[in-house]
């Protein structure tokens, strides 16, 4: 999701779902009997819930990003608190079902609310949170009108509360879980302007969250320049599974870097073109890298906005 996510939109979703006599109380047993909204174990003591790709509706509780748990011999590390108060809720439950040790850490992938409202779920716990040095002033930029958003979504009991980081990232950090240890990346402007990465020691596998997309097209609210030179530093991480923001729970990294390389790549010199043009920018938010149209979920969404982001960032370079 992204601050300007579309007031409108929003607000459509909203009357809907009141015009369609839905009770709101009773929605989350809707949307978590969906098929494939579970918590699997994709490496040893990793349980991973998929996303759907979709926008936030009364209907989804606004779970739509793949959030999990990491369990160590001490403690649990959660990868991503969930979409709402009501997502993180669910998550807690579920960890909760399988391990009864303390829940240490918290992580706030980056700003987007999808990410980060199902934090204040774990506040008994008293967990640390973790986050990239810059998430603080994009939530205090961002963070009230994110939850306004989903209040008028989910209701104000569901949609949650802005949590900040306790344990601000500035380059790299490391939590030790007891037998396995967790390496923190604090990346420069890419999808957002506070992306977050991490690995596990145990397994290997990375946990680049929103810095790869799968399936779901990739949404640009950082740097395009910047997101291509993270994804390449992700590459040079050499992990073989990563647990993308988006998509299925676990991939190859290779591949899927790939996919979304290639997707910003054409974003990036298909602006560049128009710009140099003289295409005006609702011209370009039609055209612009129309042949990956087919290649992504979403595309008609998102593509159009990236384009814009993409064209008001390359057209003083
Ligand atoms: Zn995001």
């Amino acid at each position: 999701m992204r601050a300007d996510a579309g007031r409108s939109r929003w607000s459509t979703t909203r009357r809907s779902a009141l015009f369609g006599g839905l009770c709101l109380c009773c929605l989350p047993t809707l949307g978590r009997s969906a098929e494939g909204f579970d918590l699997q174990e994709v490496g040893p003591g990793i349980f991973i819930r998929r996303g759907p790709d979709a926008e936030a509706t009364p209907e989804n509780d606004d779970a739509i990003a793949n959030i999990g748990f990491i369990v160590g011999d001490r403690s649990v590390l959660v990868t991503e608190s969930g979409g709402s108060l009501a997502d993180g809720a669910w998550l807690r439950a579920e960890i909760r079902k399988r391990t009864d040790k303390p829940i240490s850490h918290v992580v706030l992938t980056h700003v987007h609310p999808d990410h980060c409202f199902g934090a204040a779920a774990f506040a008994e716990d008293k967990p640390v949170y973790v986050g990239h040095h810059a998430l603080r002033a994009a939530l205090d930029a961002r963070g009230e009108y994110y939850r306004g958003r989903l209040v008028e979504i989910l209701g104000a009991d569901r949609a949650g509360s802005v949590v900040y980081p306790t344990l601000e990232v500035t380059d790299g950090a490391e939590v030790d879980l007891g037998g396995r240890a967790v390496r923190f990346a604090a990346h420069g402007a890419a999808h957002t302007n506070c992306d977050l990465s991490m690995r596990d020691s145990a397994s290997g596998i990375l946990f680049p969250a929103d810095l790869l997309f799968v399936t779901r097209i990739p949404s640009l609210d950082g740097s395009l320049v910047g997101w291509l030179k993270e994804a390449d530093r992700l590459r040079a991480m050499r992990a073989t599974k990563a647990v993308p923001g988006h998509g299925p729970r676990l991939v190859d990294v290779a591949p899927a870097l790939d996919d979304l390389t290639r997707y910003l790549t054409i974003l990036r010199d298909e602006t560049r073109k128009a710009i140099v043009a003289d295409v005006p920018i609702e011209k370009a938010v039609r055209t612009v890298a129309q042949s990956e149209r087919d290649r992504w979920v979403l595309f008609d969404t998102y593509n159009g906005r990236n384009v814009t982001q993409a064209f008001k960032e390359l057209e003083w370079e």
